[in-house]
C-alpha cells in the first residue's frame, strides 16, 4: 500500500480521533494540490509530521532515472518500486496540451516480437497507487512549468486490460479524484478481448485504442502472439459490440514496419476491418528495439500507406515519434535504463 491507495475512507482509517473534515483536506491536498503529506499547509504541524511519517502515506515511486529529448519537450522517468521492480513513465509536452504515457506493468506477458517491453518478459501488476502517482509526478512536473497535464495514456509498460481491476481502479482516481476528463484517458489493448468486453460495461467515457499492426490472422500472430488466443475475428466482434454499446471512441494501433506491414494489401485488409467500426487509424514507423530486426517504414512509405488509407475512407493520423534518442518512445521501454536489468 502506498500513498494513492486509498480512497476517501481508507484515508480517514488513517486519521483516528482526527474530525472528518481532516481527511477530506488529506484527500484534496493528495489528489487536488498534488503534494506531499509534509507540505499540507491546512493541517497542523504535529499531524503533518505524523502523516508524513506513516508507512501507507509513502511514495510508491522512487526516481532512479530521467533524460529529456526534444528539445525538452519529452522527459523519460525510470522509477524504482519498493520491491526494486522498475517501470518507466514519459510526459510529452505539446504546443496546446500535455500528455503523460503510464506504465500498468513492470515488464509484459504479451511477448510482441517488436516490443522491448515484449522482449524482456513479465515482471508483475503495478498496484492501483503505483499507476496513480505515476500521472501525479506528471501533473506537478507540468504545473511546475505552468502547464496543465490533461491526456493520460496507457501506453507505457505492459498490458492494461491484463491486470483489469487493478488499471480500472487507477482510471476512476485520475478521473474523479485528480480531475482529468475521462474521454482524455486512452486505454491500448493488445488485443484481450475479455478485457474489452468488460470495458464495455464500465459507465466511463474512456477511449479504447487497439495495438492491431496487421489485418490478417497470419501475420498478426506472428507479431502479436495473443492473435493466437484471440483472432482477428474475435477481436473485430468483441470491437464492434464496444462501439454498439458505448458509442465511444475507438482507435487502431498500426506500426508501420518496412516491407512488414506496409503494402497495399495491408492497406486493403486494415480498411475492411477499420472502416466498418469507423475506427480511427494511428499510424507510427516502428521504433528499433534490440530484439526486432526489421525497421520502421521509411517517411515516404508512411505517407503512402496513410494516402492508401485515405482514399479507402479511412480516418488516419500519422503519430511523431516522440524520446527515440533517449529509448522513450513506442515500445522502447525496457527499464534498462540506470536500472541494471
Ligand atoms: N500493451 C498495450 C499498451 C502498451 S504498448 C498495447 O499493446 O496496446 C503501446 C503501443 O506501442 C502499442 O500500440 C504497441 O504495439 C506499440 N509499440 C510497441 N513496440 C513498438 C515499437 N517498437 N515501435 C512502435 N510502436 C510500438
Amino acid at each position: 500500500m502506498s500513498r494513492y491507495d486509498h480512497d476517501l475512507d481508507g484515508l480517514a482509517d488513517l486519521l483516528p480521533g482526527e474530525p472528518a473534515f481532516r481527511a477530506r483536506q488529506l484527500h484534496d491536498g493528495l489528489y487536488r494540490q498534488l503534494a506531499q503529506p509534509d507540505e499540507l499547509s491546512t493541517l497542523p504541524v504535529p499531524l503533518r509530521r505524523h502523516l508524513a511519517a506513516l508507512p501507507e502515506l509513502a511514495p510508491a515511486l522512487e526516481l532512479a532515472d530521467a533524460r529529456r529529448a526534444d528539445d525538452g519537450a519529452t522527459d523519460k522517468w525510470l522509477f524504482r518500486l519498493h520491491d526494486g521492480a522498475v517501470v518507466e513513465t514519459v510526459l510529452m509536452r505539446y504546443p496546446r496540451r500535455a500528455t503523460v504515457c503510464v506504465s500498468s506493468q513492470a515488464g509484459c506477458a504479451m511477448a510482441c516480437s517488436f516490443c522491448a517491453t515484449g522482449q524482456g518478459g513479465f515482471g508483475r501488476h503495478l498496484q492501483r497507487g503505483e499507476i496513480v502517482e505515476q500521472v501525479v509526478r506528471a501533473a506537478r512536473a507540468a504545473r511546475e512549468e505552468g502547464r496543465r497535464l490533461d491526456h493520460v495514456v496507457f501506453m507505457g509498460m505492459g498490458e492494461p486490460l491484463a491486470n483489469y481491476d487493478r488499471v480500472l481502479a487507477a482510471v476512476r482516481s485520475i478521473v474523479v479524484d485528480i480531475g482529468i476528463g475521462a474521454r482524455n484517458l486512452t486505454l491500448s489493448t493488445v488485443g484481450v478481448v475479455p478485457g474489452i468486453e468488460r470495458l464495455a460495461g464500465e459507465p466511463l467515457q474512456v477511449s479504447l485504442a487497439v495495438s492491431l499492426h496487421a489485418a490478417n490472422d497470419e501475420l498478426r500472430s506472428r507479431l502479436v502472439p495473443l492473435n493466437r488466443r484471440y483472432p482477428l475475428d474475435t477481436v473485430r466482434a468483441a470491437c464492434a459490440r464496444y462501439v454498439e454499446r458505448t458509442h465511444r471512441r475507438l482507435s487502431f494501433e498500426w506500426a508501420l514496419i518496412a516491407g512488414v506491414n506496409d503494402r497495399t494489401d495491408d492497406a486493403d485488409e486494415l480498411a475492411a476491418i477499420a472502416r466498418p467500426l469507423h475506427a480511427h487509424v494511428n499510424l507510427i514507423p516502428l521504433n528499433p528495439t534490440p530484439g526486432y530486426l526489421a525497421v520502421g517504414s521509411s517517411a515516404a512509405a508512411v505517407r503512402r500507406f496513410r494516402d492508401e488509407l485515405d482514399r479507402r475512407g479511412v480516418n488516419v493520423t500519422v503519430r511523431a515519434t516522440r524520446g527515440r534518442d533517449i529509448a522513450a518512445a513506442c515500445g522502447q521501454l525496457a527499464g534498462s535504463a540506470g536500472a541494471g536489468r
